[in-house]
């Protein structure tokens, strides 16, 4: 037999030798962090593009069962192109170390991609036309867990006004992903005292993904 010419004849042709035909789609269901990326090049949805020097898009493995979110790039995020590579972003490493994974484990990303002027907290104009960006990376990568960093992660992610001191630890949730309020590890800088929270609440996301304990 030739070459079959369309599907219907390809079916008919495997029906005849004993195959069922299951089309196979031509694109994967969902989209990948790097579609999305590319499409981010360049954007220019709010007034942040003027001051960014780059799109801080996010850092970790497409495949992470724990995903951060952050509040926007600071002025070491902004020069080179990662969330959380300054002093916060150090504190940020060990807790996550205290759960016995490292950056390339997780998925860290923020409200806002490019960097707010003075390290000032995104608006919400500006949050608004950088969450479909976010909600889209947080349904490529499908976390079983989300941890959000300090009020301003919270509230836009979320779009609740809470204040983190009293929601803090407590469980949450989005689009069927649990969500758990934490305190910004900027906040931990200055607030030394109330670190012992956070270990708490790493130590519940420990166990909502049954990470082995630690010695
Ligand atoms: N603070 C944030 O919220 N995000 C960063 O990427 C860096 C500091």
């Amino acid at each position: 037999m030739s070459r079959p010419a369309s599907r219907k004849l390809l079916a008919a042709w495997l029906r005849e030798v004993g195959l069922d035909y299951v089309p196979v789609p031509s694109r994967p269901a969902g989209e990948s962090l790097e579609d999305i990326r590319k499409e981010l090049i360049g954007c220019r949805g709010c007034a942040l593009c003027t001051g960014r020097s780059t799109i801080v898009f996010g850092v970790g493995n497409p495949r992470a069962r724990l995903m951060f979110v952050g509040e926007g790039p600071g002025a070491e995020e902004d020069r080179q192109g990662e969330p959380f590579v300054g002093a916060a972003g150090k504190r940020l490493d060990l807790w996550i170390a205290r759960i016995g994974l490292s950056r390339g484990d997780v998925y860290i990303a923020n409200i806002v991609k490019c960097r707010p002027p003075g390290n000032r907290p995104p608006l919400p104009d500006e949050a608004k036309a950088c969450l479909g960006y976010l909600m889209r990376q947080i349904r490529a990568i499908r976390p079983e867990v989300l941890c959000t960093l300090g009020a301003t992660a919270l509230n836009h992610l979320l779009g609740v006004e809470e204040r983190i001191t009293r929601v803090r630890g407590q469980w949450r949730e989005l689009d069927g992903i649990p969500v758990l309020p934490t305190y910004h590890p900027a906040f931990i800088l200055r607030n030394a005292a109330r670190e012992h929270e956070v270990f708490g609440d790493f130590e519940a996301i420990a166990s909502r993904l049954s990470l082995p304990p630690r010695k």
